[in-house]
């Protein structure tokens, strides 16, 4: 059960974005200006060295002392603040070009981002965990940031520090050069590793991590829910159970970065012992002046600090780099229902639909779902699909829209191939009013002007919501168009909702209406309003509806009866009433008894 429950939360798994291509889709974003990124390298790179020239001075002033000259020693101190100071100047230059680039950048990713998530079929967004989404967008670009700093400033900066500290120590002590490199070598060797485990610790513990904010997300999608069947306690306690593994894999991600600190400091404090060790022993053999003693321990003292801190940038590094893993593997998820090559436009869309031979399966769901369906709809026919819940009604008008593509069978449209239109301009041709109204959280107009291709004018929206039976309840209310509906339309009614779904689809001006009845009891007012709304609008339009009460099966002009995806009867009510022993008859019959 908790096995099955856990699932629920995942994405889907099977992407897993190499190193390289990571890389290269970040910079793809940070190149996106070159010159700038060059010139904020340039000035990045010579803020850092002038930073790096004080142990120079350092000896300058130990070697000049003696002369007991104040001020030429003050002038050497004047130019070392001075170019200290230059070094701010830059520093603060080379950021803000850098942040030019790196704002413009965030944007970028996100936007591409949002667009391929949005763009993505249907079935991904029917196994998506919206809460697993959101905290994947959330650290991925909070990740976007830090990973730009800590690769040009926290490691530029180390390494700029290594190169001239090695310029000045190679004309000087090849031993302390010597073991300076091997711990810098180490170092770098090390932390590939303990990196690379820390990298995988953390994805374990992200996985944990999403399944416990999907379960918050899902609960307070579902709050009323929740309240209806006092599930509270329940809910707390399937969080609380999935904290479990989340403490686990907490503590196995923490343990990880004990192992670098302890290997880090490790290597560090025994290569400072050896450096150190062999700077006193040549300055003791005369064979290191004191100022260049003096040069080496500034150097020295200033480069383990920050190879220290390269361990930490490293780290926060491989944080970082999970984080936007992940959230460039949502590029990686493939959009199963193609566009076509060399797309054909139907300017004037007659209306006519035909399937043919059209089967379905769901992967990894229901087989079968639909089977060698055969159908056409002349243009301007009213047809209605009836059946038992789970026939395949809806999976229909899903195959017709190109939600998925079926496994085997052509849909056409006036002659053509679904397929050869690209979805945008196939989908135009519909208007749809689901059987459960998803309203977004803003007013009313808001929400019947989406349907609109162009127009949003208020004017539009009333006229829609008049030929949806719906203005006289909005006219009544204190904001009127401007009240909000709230989140997916909950202060309204189950027959307002639909009937601002109707408004919604009036105003796109679809060739072909697709209508999946509301099966919640309605009152009879509001099922006429309803009713009147739609069939006013629908009359000489294609029109497919999936039909749970009596009165709209006997409006349209022909009924399909489906049974587990197949037709098993096709006719008008009257006839099909006639077949004794046919299914319609029998679900008929069930209805009348209510
Ligand atoms: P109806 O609209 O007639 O009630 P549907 O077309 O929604 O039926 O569903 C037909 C069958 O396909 C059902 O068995 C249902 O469980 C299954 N099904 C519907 N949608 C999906 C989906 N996204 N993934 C897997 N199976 C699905
Ligand atoms: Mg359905």
């Amino acid at each position: 059960m908790q096995a099955q429950l856990v699932l629920q939360y995942t994405l889907p798994e099977g992407i897993d974005m190499s190193i390289r291509s990571v890389f290269v889709t970040y910079y793809s974003f940070i190149l996106k200006r070159k010159e700038l990124f060059g010139l904020f390298l340039m000035l990045a790179i010579t803020s850092n060295i002038s930073f790096n020239l004080t142990p120079y001075f350092y000896k300058l002033f130990v070697e000049n002392i003696p002369t007991l000259n104040f001020d030429f020693l003050f002038r050497i101190l004047l130019i070392s603040v001075s170019i200290r100071f230059a070094g701010v100047i830059l520093d603060v230059l080379a950021f803000m070009v850098g942040d030019v680039i790196l704002f413009e950048g965030a944007k970028n990713a996100r936007l591409k981002i949002f667009k391929h998530v949005n763009d993505l079929d249907y079935s991904f967004h029917t196994n998506k965990s919206t809460g697993s989404l959101i905290s994947a967008f959330k650290r991925g670009d909070g990740a976007f940031f830090s990973f730009f700093h800590d690769i040009h400033a926290r490691g530029l900066s180390v390494l700029v520090g290594f190169l001239v500290m090695l310029y000045f120590m190679i004309q000087l002590n090849l031993i302390i050069v010597f073991i300076v490199c091997i711990s810098f070598v180490l170092t770098i060797l090390a932390s590939k590793f303990l990196v690379a485990n820390n990298v995988n610790k953390r994805r374990s513990f992200n996985k944990e991590e999403d399944l416990i904010s999907g379960i918050v997300t899902d609960n307070l999608i579902n709050f009323e829910t929740v309240k209806i069947f006092a599930k509270e306690n329940w809910e707390l306690r399937r969080l609380k159970q999935n904290f479990k593994p989340w403490t686990k894999e907490l503590w196995t991600y923490g343990n990880s970065f004990r192992l670098i600190d302890g290997t880090m400091g490790t290597i560090i404090n025994v290569s400072v012992f050896f450096a150190l060790y062999s700077a006193i022993n040549q300055a003791v053999n005369l064979r290191l002046s004191i100022p260049d003693f003096v040069l080496v321990t500034a150097f020295l003292s200033s480069f383990y600090p920050r190879l220290w801190d390269l361990v930490w940038s490293t780290r926060d590094l491989a944080k970082n780099y999970a984080d936007i893993q992940k959230y460039f593997e949502l590029l990686e998820h493939k959009i199963d229902v193609p566009e076509p090559a060399k797309p054909q436009k139907l300017e004037l869309v007659k209306g006519e639909i035909e399937f043919r031979n059209v089967n379905h399966s769901y992967k990894g769901g229901t087989k079968n779902a639909i089977v060698e369906f055969n159908l056409k709809i002349k243009p301007g026919e009213s047809v209605a699909f009836v059946g038992r819940s789970g026939s395949g009604k809806t999976t229909i008008t899903k195959l017709l829209m190109r939600f998925f593509d079926p496994n085997r069978g052509t849909i056409r449209i006036d002659g053509i191939d679904i397929k050869k239109f690209t979805k945008t301009n196939l989908r135009s041709f519909f208007g749809v009013v689901p059987q459960e109204a998803v309203l977004f959280n803003n007013t009313i107009k808001f929400n019947i002007a989406y349907g609109s291709k162009k127009t949003k004018s208020l004017d539009k929206v009333k006229l829609a919501a008049k030929l949806a039976n719906i203005s006289e309840f909005i006219e009544k209310l204190s904001k009127k168009y401007q009240t909000n509906v709230g989140e997916r339309g909950i202060k309204l009614s189950g027959g307002q909702k639909q009937r601002l779904a109707i408004a919604r689809m009036i105003m796109s001006q679809p060739d072909i209406i697709i209508f999946d009845e509301a099966t919640s009891h309605l009152d009879s007012e509001s099922e006429k309003l309803i009713q009147d709304a739609f069939w006013n609008y629908a009359k000489n339009k294609t029109t497919i509806i999936i039909a749970h009460r009596l009165s709209t099966v006997s409006k349209a002009d022909r009924i399909i009866v489906l049974e587990k995806g197949k037709i098993v009867e096709e006719g008008i009510h009257k006839d099909l009433l006639d077949n004794g022993k046919g299914l319609y008859k029998h679900l008929w019959g069930l209805q009348l008894e209510k």
